[in-house]
């Protein structure tokens, strides 16, 4: 299980992360990803991947 951090300068809020982990991410006020609890580390590594700004880092 794992958390990851996200770089807020960066994300665009497309929202991508939070539809795949939505137990674990979140929109915060400013419209940007949060993340709230821990992943399964397959999830995390999908979501890193898969954001397109490249905002997401493990750990
Ligand atoms: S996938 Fe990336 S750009 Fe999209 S909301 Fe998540 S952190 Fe932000």
């Amino acid at each position: 299980m794992k958390k990851v951090k996200i770089n807020k300068d960066l994300c665009i809020g497309c929202g991508s992360c939070i539809a795949e982990a939505q137990n674990s991410m979140e929109f915060d006020s400013d419209g940007k990803a949060n993340c709230i609890a821990e992943m399964d580390d397959n999830i995390a590594e999908s979501i890193k991947n898969n954001c397109p700004v490249n905002a997401i880092e493990i750990g």
